[in-house]
């Protein structure tokens, strides 16, 4: 029986080439996302034509803990199990330190942090009571330095991202390993409004000079949740060589 993979947000950008990685590799893939049917259904449709394995989409908010506990429960009801768990769904808002409210900072923590938690949380039952499992959080090296105070309410969801992943592999361990790998700057829709003066900017701080294509996060996720048997608790920077 194939494995299965589920990828909250994982219709677009470092999600959707993570739903291609695992598919090439086998993997029964689960295509959660918020918004944009279309994108949902077209990946679906590429996964299923490309390899031979099967793709479901659930549209379910990972921060609303009925809709997280309906989507795994799906999830059993059609695959039986859930092997590979990545948490990459995930927001920002961009705005100045003093447009920040505390209602859009909530909805990053929700999203980003607390929403994480949920999916693990309701995963975990299912990993824990086949006694194996992997999940893989994706933070960012934002949660790790700090740039650009503007960015503080992203930055302290993916520094909590990395707490969550070190407090969750010790939970539970051995059964479970639980891992975060950081990206640096990727070009994916996120990133599509940013001037590209700031991008040129950014590229010349990277060893690598430029963003990272979302495959190539992809295949590092893939390595640490399948075939990094012995990294547990770690946090994984992937970000072309920045602040070296
Ligand atoms: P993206 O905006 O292209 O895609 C985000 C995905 O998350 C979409 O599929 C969207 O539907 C889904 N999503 C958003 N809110 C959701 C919710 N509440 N419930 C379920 N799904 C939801 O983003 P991306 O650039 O591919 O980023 C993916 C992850 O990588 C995010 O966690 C982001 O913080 C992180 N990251 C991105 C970069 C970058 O430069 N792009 C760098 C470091 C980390």
């Amino acid at each position: 029986m194939s494995k299965v993979c589920l990828v909250t947000g994982g219709s677009r950008g470092i999600g959707a080439a993570c739903i291609k990685e695992f598919a090439k590799n086998g993997y029964n893939v689960v295509i959660n996302y918020v918004n944009d049917d279309l994108s949902a259904n077209l990946l679906k449709t590429e996964i299923e034509n490309n390899y031979k394995v099967k793709a479901l989409i659930i549209k379910a908010d990972v921060a609303n803990e009925i809709e997280v506990k309906n989507m795994v429960e799906k999830v059993i009801n059609t695959f039986g199990s859930i092997d590979i768990l990545v948490n990459n769904a995930g927001i920002a808002i961009d705005t100045t330190l003093e447009d920040k409210t505390k209602e859009n900072f909530r909805k990053i923590l929700d999203t980003n942090l607390i929403g994480t938690f949920l999916v693990s949380r309701e995963v975990a039952k299912y990993m824990l009571n086949k006694k194996s499992g992997s999940i893989i959080n994706v933070s960012s090296t934002n949660g790790i330095d700090t740039n650009y105070p503007e960015s503080l309410d992203y930055d302290a969801s993916k520094a909590g991202v990395i707490s969550l992943t070190k407090n969750l592999a010790k939970a539970y361990h051995p059964y479970i390993r639980v891992n975060s790998v950081a990206p640096g700057w990727v070009m994916t829709d996120m990133n599509k409004e940013l001037d590209k003066d700031f991008i040129k900017n950014e590229e010349s701080k990277i060893l690598l000079g430029r963003f990272a294509d979302p495959s190539e996060i992809a295949k590092v996720i893939y390595f640490v949740g399948v075939e990094a048997s012995y990294i547990n608790g770690s946090i994984i920077r992937v970000d072309g060589g920045e602040n070296v």
